[in-house]
């Protein structure tokens, strides 16, 4: 066995451990899992279809004939269990041999159909109570193998911005431009894309989100990309914006402004920072330069298996960063019919404060 795959192994197992200590905090004396990333994060098994019990004793793993082989390799700590149909007939008699007491489910989670599907299967065999963000809590912090995934992911996305800033010029489409970057990623890389990418140019880099279109870059235009790698499944985000030619002075003010917005945010990342601190502390930046109504949303979001992982730092959210969180920090000023700016690096939050896992170039380019 590899080096990489043992660590995964602990790493898993680990979480087993986390899972039960919150179940015993909570008072829940089993959990049934169901969510596809969840089932992922707590066994290693990573098909599209099955469901995970884990009691203060068991951890099963159940999964219909397509996934038996697959399911044995990738979760061996686990018991794994068939399910005789994806229709899953036997799962009420799996929970029913093990269960004894309430059985949780995810109900941020489950689909009101399964849920009442299940409810039926069960009949009144075994009591379902809701539990919400059991795991997406314990998500959050990342242990060592799941930092150096996402930190491997992040270095493709270094190398893919650094590798398209020989590509992008005037003359090349939004879309050429994005099909370019995510091959990179697939053909040089053996990785996948974490998510659709963005690139918006011209007065398009006003819409944050914004999808390629046929748009012809030209002299002037800031051009924004949006993108990140999947490595092991877990996703870097990373976000810059140049200019094609030589750039304006307010290219260049709006530019430092959004910078300097992030530089600060980033030093006020510590273990115990509210998430709604450090964004007021780039927020606040962005409007004492007269750009408060240009920033919109939030300034970062947790990563991990989804590219949004979790809560980050938001002017409304209760969130409060802890040691080994994997947060974005991206503000951003976009001015109607003018374009936008955005600047975004992901961050591992330590005992020291962040340590930045992106590393392309900040400065403002001219290409
Ligand atoms: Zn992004
Ligand atoms: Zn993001």
């Amino acid at each position: 066995m590899s080096h990489g795959s043992s660590r995964t192994s602990d790493s898993v197992l680990n979480r087993l451990v986390r899972l039960r200590e919150e179940l015993a905090r909570r008072q829940v004396p089993a959990l049934l899992v169901s969510d596809v990333t969840n089932l992922r994060w707590v066994t290693g098994f990573t098909g599209s279809h099955g469901y995970a019990l884990v009691t203060g004793r068991d951890a099963w793993l159940a999964v219909d004939s397509r996934y038996t082989l697959q399911a044995a390799q990738q979760a061996p700590h686990m018991e794994c269990k068939r399910l005789t149909s994806s229709g899953s007939e036997n799962l009420a008699a799996l929970i029913t041999e093990t269960v004894c007491g309430d059985l949780a489910i995810e109900a941020d989670r489950m689909t009101v159909a399964a849920y009442d599907d299940l409810r039926r299967r069960l009949d009144g065999t075994v009591r379902i109570v809701s539990q919400e963000g059991i795991i997406r809590g314990l998500r959050v912090t990342k242990d060592a193998a799941e930092v150096d995934s996402i930190a491997r992911a992040c270095r493709i996305a270094d190398d893919v911005f650094a590798y398209m800033c020989g590509i992008i010029k005037p003359g090349i489409s939004e879309r050429d431009v994005m099909l370019e970057l995510e091959w990179r990623i697939r053909k040089h890389h053996g990785a996948e894309v974490a998510f659709p990418s963005i690139v918006v140019s011209g007065p398009r880099s006003a819409m944050p989100h914004g999808t390629a279109t046929e748009r012809v870059l030209e002299n002037g235009d800031l051009v924004t990309l949006d993108f990140g790698a999947r490595v092991d499944g877990y996703c870097s985000d990373i976000t810059r914006t140049i200019v094609l030619g030589s750039p304006s002075s307010e290219q260049r003010r709006v530019y430092l402004t959004v910078l300097e917005a992030q530089q600060r945010a980033i030093a006020a990342i510590r273990p115990g920072a509210a998430g709604k601190d450090v964004d007021s502390v780039a927020r606040g930046f962005i409007a004492d330069a007269g750009h408060g109504d240009h920033f919109g949303h939030g300034l970062g979001h947790s990563i991990g298996l989804d590219v949004h992982d979790g809560p980050g730092m938001s002017p409304t959210g209760e969130n409060v960063l802890a040691e080994s969180m994997v947060v974005t920090v991206e503000p951003g000023i976009y001015i109607p019919d003018w374009g936008g700016i955005r600047i975004e690096d992901d961050v591992l939050v330590t005992f020291h404060g962040a340590q930045t896992l992106t590393s392309a170039e900040r400065g403002l380019l001219s290409l």
